[in-house]
């Protein structure tokens, strides 16, 4: 973690998020230098001729980069845990799976979680004998027993169902199994799977963690050394990390999460609350809603509702007329960005109806969007 002194106000208690967020991973300040250092390009550094690799900090780019250590910093600090930081959210949790997971254990992973996910467990765990099983992320969860790990998403992307962590861990725990958590759509500000108890946090960056749709991130945290290490040699020797201008990229992103996530999720809400009020849209989830069948785990253990909100319009052609009316709605995939984007997640391979749309809300005015999906409801018939 960076210096824990910088997470805390002069009496001792925790800064606020957008404090956080500001600060999290700068070097101490000096005169004449940025506040968050250019990104280093290099691929070998100059070596000291007598001490070698020992004598200094950075001796090769695949191992380590100051940029990179800086982001981990950061990530690290908002997390509550030491932080590796990956070529994507895929390189991340790969990592921790191909690095926990030998032949004859057990796996269990969400039956709605992120597909790429159960695709390469299918194809490539169950291929090196690891015997992977599915759960639905709302449960009801087996009894752990000869379970190495369990793997839970939450809120599970694209369907918005929950789970107790601290619970999950409780059991988990009691069973030998180890607990880790995909923080990709809550972000290290929504919830802190390594307070409530995880033993492994993975994410993907490139959603709302960076917010800005320009690059792809992920990381892994943890506060055991003898997890993260096994990860660590895993990252080195299989190369899968971030470029130095990326981890700088996110870096910058990183400073004003704060002020993304707040208004993504007020327009969420909003969002949420007028899509209810149409006839021809069905199944909204919002985790934020009191009724949603999340509220009730997500208002315990989160400390923000993000700003992904999903419904269902009935079919494709409903769903692409909506989006060639809408003017601030994008059609993309991914989410967690500036703008608002929506997608049909059925054209991806997700186990979801043709009709069903994730929709991420982005920073723009709440009521231009409000307005704008209106109009393009409408128009969609
Ligand atoms: C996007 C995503 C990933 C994968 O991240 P990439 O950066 O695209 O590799 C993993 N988990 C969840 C929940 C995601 O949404």
């Amino acid at each position: 973690m960076s210096n824990p002194e910088q997470s805390r106000r002069p009496d001792g208690s925790t800064y606020g998020d957008g404090t956080r967020c500001v600060h999290a991973g700068l070097p101490e300040p000096v005169p004449g230098e940025p506040f968050l250092p250019g990104p280093v390009f290099a691929a070998p550094y100059h070596l000291d001729p007598v001490g070698g690799p020992e004598a200094a900090p950075n001796g090769y780019g695949r191992p380590d980069n100051p940029t990179r250590r800086r982001l981990e910093a950061a990530i690290g600090e908002l997390e509550g845990g030491d932080c590796l930081a990956f070529a994507s959210g895929q390189a991340a949790i790969t990592a921790v799976l191909l690095s926990v997971l030998r032949p004859g254990d057990r796996v269990l992973l969400p039956t709605d979680g992120y597909f790429p996910v159960r695709g390469f467990a299918t194809e490539t765990l169950v291929g090196m004998g690891v015997r992977v099983d599915f759960v639905p992320t709302a449960g009801p969860y087996p009894a752990l027993d000869g379970v190495r790990l369990v793997l839970v998403e939450t809120p599970a992307n694209p369907g918005l169902d929950v789970c107790d962590v601290a619970e999950l861990a409780v059991r988990a725990h009691a069973a030998g199994a180890l607990l880790a958590v995909d923080n990709t759509t809550a972000t290290p500000l929504g919830q802190r799977p390594l307070d409530l108890g995880a033993d492994l946090v993975v994410a993907s960056g490139t959603k709302a963690l960076t917010g800005h749709s320009d690059l792809l991130l992920g990381y892994v945290a943890s506060r055991c050394a003898e997890l993260l290490d096994p990860v660590r040699s895993w990252r080195t020797t299989t190369g899968s990390i971030p470029s130095a201008f990326d981890a700088w990229l996110a870096h910058r992103s990183l400073a004003t999460l704060d002020l993304r996530l707040a208004r993504q999720s007020a327009n969420a809400a909003a969002v949420a609350g007028a899509l209810r009020s149409r006839p021809e849209v069905t199944g909204v989830r919002w985790p934020g809603l009191p009724d949603d069948p999340s509220y009730p785990v997500a208002s315990a253990q989160m400390r923000r509702v993000p700003g992904v909100v999903s419904f269902d319009l009935g079919d494709a052609d409903r769903v692409a007329r909506f989006l060639t009316h809408s003017r601030l709605v994008f059609a993309a995939t991914s989410f967690g960005g500036l703008h608002t984007t929506a997608d049909r997640r059925a054209q991806w391979g997700d186990d979801v109806s043709a009709g069903f749309v994730r929709l991420s809300c982005g920073v723009e005015d709440t009521a231009d969007l409000l307005a704008d999906l209106g109009a393009a409801l409408d128009a969609a018939g």
